[in-house]
């Protein structure tokens, strides 16, 4: 049924792309991945407008929300 979506983000802290995967059946969440490149901590929050996921990637620790 449902499958891992693999995409790709930037990492709020270094910029470096880094590969995401996400549960599509997890629908909306909120999780902390650590950088696979500097391995600093990444919230990541996803929501499911479609079938595409909408990715939200902040600094943890961050008040503010990093766009783009
Ligand atoms: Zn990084």
């Amino acid at each position: 049924m449902d499958a891992n979506f693999e995409t790709t983000a930037q990492c709020p802290w270094c910029w470096e792309t880094i590969d995401l995967t996400l549960d599509p059946s997890a629908g909306e969440q909120t999780y902390v991945e650590d950088c696979s490149v500097c391995c600093r901590p990444i919230v990541v929050h996803v929501t499911w407008p479609g079938d595409e996921p909408v990715l939200t990637l902040r600094r943890e620790g961050d008040e503010q929300w990093a766009d783009g």
